[in-house]
């Protein structure tokens, strides 16, 4: 960045609101403390890394990433105000297609539907639209005069994000594609019986959500279909997970059934928040989105034709509104969700329940597998760290490391959408 550049800046930042700077600050601060992990991990690897970075090894100013920052999301806001002083509308994309955005005003909410505007992306944003653009993201919009009469929107820029939940592009698997936007909670749904219960499902599915910041959930669904005995035994395998604070939901979204006591308790941990409903086919998300409001009607599938890896009913991206203030956001890409491609080295940063120990560990860059002196295997040893969980680890870091996939069919997440 040279000095002109900075100083253009410096003197927009000046002139946001204070909202909005906090936010900038907000997430410069936590891309710098990535980027400060994966450096530290990195630069450990070689010997030239050591000496390239010895003796100035110290955290880029934090103003630098607020910079960039603002370039990224005001450059065009300063540069569309100077061109036609068109004021800005914030929003939420509640919608996406191809070439346009349908967008929901703030202050709106699920009563206010109608008033959404549907914009065209800006040609920056349809360029990157994978990464740059999801539904759920906050977007400043502007009205466009394209003639004497008529007025078109544009989505201009898209405000920072909380969190995403992100996969690997099928094209090319070093690009990432951004299903969702600023998901509070991520809902993984799965089922007692037809499909049976697969922890170990669980466990991919938690990195990945890991991966974008989001917060994981688990719906156990079809509970109906369960005598109370056997489902008290079946739901023991979920005690790791609800050791690690992850909530945990018993449902049963029986088709035809009104008593809606059986999604009362998914209802109340999801009230206030976006949320995405994540799991196999057939495990009943669309079911389940229905139960908690049946003027949804989404279509669901039997399980015969599930079984038959049969059609999506789903193509486009939407975001439902239901009682109280929940907001489901329901793509292909959130259905077609899972682990995404990471290097084994970032599968060490994503197991929370790890962090406490890792700065113990004898070598800073310890994988926490073979090595001597690891203070988290010391954790696991001690009951301190689930050992369900850690095993969870060893296996999808061999995974990883080898690049190969996992030999249980039932522990992939398989992608069965065709792009
Ligand atoms: P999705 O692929 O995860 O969206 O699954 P669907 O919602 O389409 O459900 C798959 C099948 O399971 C459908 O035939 C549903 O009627 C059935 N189903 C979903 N939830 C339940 C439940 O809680 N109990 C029972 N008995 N059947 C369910
Ligand atoms: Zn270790």
């Amino acid at each position: 960045m040279n000095k002109h550049q900075r100083q253009k800046l410096e003197s927009i930042l000046e002139s946001l609101s204070k909202d909005d700077r906090d936010r900038l600050y907000t997430e410069a601060r936590k891309q710098r403390s990535d980027a400060q992990k994966r450096r530290g991990s990195k630069s450990r690897e070689t010997d030239d890394g050591e000496r390239l970075n010895r003796g100035k090894r110290r955290a880029d100013p934090l103003d630098d990433w607020v910079l960039r920052l603002v370039e990224r999301d005001f450059s065009h806001k300063k540069a569309q105000k100077d061109a036609d002083a068109k004021p800005m509308t914030e929003g939420l994309v509640v919608g996406l297609t191809r070439r346009r955005a349908t967008v929901l005003p703030s202050g709106c909410d699920g009563a206010d539907l109608s008033k959404h505007i549907l914009c065209r992306l800006s040609a920056e944003l349809a360029g990157r639209q994978q990464d740059g653009i999801a539904v759920g993201d906050r977007v400043l919009i502007t009205e466009l005069d394209i003639a004497a009469d008529a007025v078109e929107h544009e989505v201009v820029s898209v405000l920072p994000r909380d969190s995403k939940l992100a996969r690997p592009d099928s094209h090319d698997t070093h690009k990432e594609r951004v299903v969702a936007a600023n998901v509070d909670v991520v809902v993984i749904v799965v089922s007692v019986v037809s499909p049976p219960l697969h922890p170990r499902l669980i466990d991919r599915y938690l990195v990945a959500i890991e991966w974008g910041d989001c917060k994981p959930m688990i719906a156990v669904n079809k509970a109906d279909l369960m005598p109370a005995d056997e489902l008290d035994e079946a739901l023991k395998v979920l005690e790791p997970y609800e050791q690690a604070g992850i909530p945990i939901a018993v449902c049963a979204a029986v088709p035809g059934d009104d008593s809606s006591v059986r999604v009362d308790g998914l209802r109340k941990l999801l009230a206030g928040k976006i949320c995405a409903f994540v799991g196999h086919s057939g495990v009943g998300k669309s079911s389940l989105a229905n139960a908690l409001d049946s003027s949804l009607g989404i279509a669901t599938k039997t399980v015969r034709e599930t079984d038959n890896r049969g059609r999506h009913t789903t193509t486009a991206s939407a975001m439902h509104f239901i009682e109280p203030g929940i907001k489901v956001i329901d793509t292909p890409g959130v259905r077609f969700f899972g682990l995404a491609e990471m290097s084994p080295d970032e599968l060490r940063w994503l197991f929370p329940e790890f962090e406490q120990f890792v700065h113990s560990c004898k070598f800073t860059d310890c994988a926490h597998d073979h090595e001597p002196g690891c203070a988290v295997k010391g954790a696991v040893e001690a009951g301190e760290v689930s050992a369900i969980r850690y095993e969870t680890y060893i296996r999808l870091f061999e995974e990883l490391r080898t690049g190969g996939k996992p030999k249980d069919v039932t522990q992939r997440i398989r992608s069965d959408i065709e792009e």
